[in-house]
């Protein structure tokens, strides 16, 4: 039997395939000061990521990442612009739509979305979304403005969001493949 660490797949146990399922579970609870080891790791790298940290697009420079002094301390940072940034495109984006600019526009930590826009219009978008480049920032902003018209992902929404974005079809592949 053999344990590794693959950067994607985690911890990948490799054994013969006749071995006991109980003796698998064994081999892993010895082996579990290792993984818990290995696991941290990988979080590491992961977080270092292939992608590098940017705003905006731009790569920052490895003395601005250090200046954070730990994650916190950039999510503030980068949440701190995203308010100030996201307001100013949301309140554009709907006023194109000829929509009154909604009352609440938030920027939270999601892990699975890049944004959401509720029944009264409240708009919230993931800080993260300030990674990108402007224009899919952008696709962002017009795709959650978009749903102040349309509460669904209907051939009219996605009408209303090509009026907004002519370019959404890249821009949300983009986001797609960009890892949260
Ligand atoms: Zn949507």
């Amino acid at each position: 039997m053999s344990i590794q660490v693959h950067p994607e797949k985690g911890i990948v146990v490799r054994v013969p395939f006749w071995t006991d399922e109980s003796r698998i579970q064994q081999f892993i609870f010895e082996k579990k000061d290792w993984i818990l080891k290995a696991q941290k790791k990988i979080e590491t790298i992961a977080s270092k990521g292939r992608k590098p940290i940017s705003y905006m697009g731009e790569p920052l420079t490895q003395e601005q990442i250090d200046s954070f002094g730990g994650s916190g301390q950039m999510a503030a940072w980068y949440k701190q612009k995203a308010e100030r940034y996201l307001l100013e495109r949301t309140r554009i984006f709907a006023k194109i739509l000829g929509k009154k600019a909604p009352e609440k526009v938030e920027v939270k930590s999601y892990k699975s979305r890049w944004g959401s826009c509720d029944r009264r219009n409240n708009i919230s978008y993931n800080w993260k979304i300030m990674m990108e480049k402007a224009e899919v920032i952008d696709y962002l902003v017009a795709h959650e403005v978009s749903h102040m018209e349309h509460k669904n992902h209907s051939r009219d929404f996605y009408k209303t969001l090509q009026n907004l974005d002519p370019d959404y079809k890249n821009h949300k592949k983009i986001l797609r493949e960009s890892r949260i």
